[in-house]
């Protein structure tokens, strides 16, 4: 056994990607499954597919490569801008992309008559999260210098909120779409297959009938992969959390004082940090460390074990007020968040099963 390693359960993540899946049915909305938390771990993309995920986005040409080196091929999306240096492997391994910038558009369609293919667009709007997109003003030049461009087919609008700006998905943005569709497709007598509404944090707004009505797409990631919704910090109504689980063990077991012993500098990362004197505590290392993920990632499944602090290969607990008997050689178990699950499962020390 290779630790520390993560345990995926599929068969929940079948389960959450039918929950999401018949959520949005109902509201004719369809779901693009979003693989870049997980890193495109095969058995979970296949377990989104198996609950009935008919398209996968994700942000990682790598990524997206592995997957059609794995024989995936459903339509597959690479949903961060294409840099100038992947359009290549933009037009031979996707179906589409999500863009901003008619340089890339361009260089899009001139591979894409080389290479003989139509790859589809789904423009980005920035509807006020500030992070990707075209502002909603200058939406209607730019479709029309991508609609004279050979082999780009401009599939529909897309946006982006709660990423960088934090800005909560409303009624007001999604509608800020719709409303742009409206104008193109009456303006340059086209229709607009896809409008691409957001992410995990819109599902809520769905719940609430508050999504402006013509959204028919989501990008789920998220709900899927670990069941939670960082936007209400809760889980998803019905889903199944605990998706993942981290294994590692214990190395050190030691009863030893809260406050280190002699004079306090800078730690390991250049920190100076305020200990309190809590007296003898227990306290256990496990084979983990800031190499394989950060601290605010993961949380110990025990609610009664604390993560005191780590370096770069060890992580400390202290284990004083666990009922389980723990010694040199116990295997402890973590759950995680979306940055937990990214930096685990990049991360080449940490098996994945
Ligand atoms: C990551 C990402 C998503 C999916 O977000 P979740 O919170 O995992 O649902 C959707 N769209 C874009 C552009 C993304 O980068």
């Amino acid at each position: 056994m290779q630790l520390p390693s993560i345990y995926v359960d599929t068969k929940k993540i079948q389960k959450n990607a039918e929950l999401v899946v018949n959520i949005c049915k109902k509201s004719g909305i369809e779901v693009m499954g979003i693989t870049k938390g997980i890193c495109a771990f095969i058995p979970a993309v296949k377990a989104m597919l198996d609950g009935g995920v008919p398209k996968l986005g994700d942000s990682r040409m790598i990524n997206i490569i592995s997957m059609r080196d794995a024989g995936i091929d459903v339509p597959i999306y690479l949903i961060r801008i294409p840099m100038m240096a992947e359009i290549e492997n933009v037009i031979k391994f996707t179906y589409g992309s999500l863009n901003s910038e008619l340089t890339v558009i361009k260089a899009l369609s001139e591979k894409a008559v080389i290479l003989n293919k139509v790859h589809k667009v789904i423009l980005m709007v920035d509807v006020g999260d500030l992070r990707e997109g075209v502002l909603p003003e200058n939406v209607l030049d730019i479709v029309e210098k991508i609609l004279e461009l050979p082999n780009i087919e401009l599939e529909g609008l897309g946006a982006n909120v709660g990423c960088y700006g934090g800005v909560l998905p409303s009624y007001e943005n999604t509608k800020t779409l719709v409303d742009l569709a409206i104008k193109i497709e009456s303006k340059y007598k086209i229709q607009l297959k896809t409008l691409s509404g957001g992410s995990t944090v819109n599902l809520d707004l769905l719940d609430n009938g508050e999504m402006a009505l013509g959204i028919n797409q989501l990008r789920i990631g998220e709900a899927i992969l670990l069941g939670t919704d960082i936007k209400t910090l809760k889980s998803i109504p019905g889903a199944e959390v605990n998706t993942i689980v981290l294994k590692t063990q214990v190395i050190e077991l030691k009863v030893k004082p809260s406050r280190p012993i002699g004079e306090i500098g800078r730690d390991a990362f250049g920190k100076i940090v305020d200990f309190q004197d809590r007296g003898n505590r227990k306290r256990a290392i496990v084979a983990l460390g800031k190499q394989d993920c950060g601290l605010d990632g993961i949380s110990p499944m025990d609610s009664s074990i604390k993560i005191l602090g780590a370096s770069s290969d060890h992580m400390i607990l202290d284990v004083t007020d666990c009922e389980l008997e723990i010694q040199v050689g116990s295997i402890i178990e973590f759950n995680m968040d979306y940055g937990g699950m990214l930096d685990l499962t990049t991360s080449k020390y940490v098996e994945k099963n």
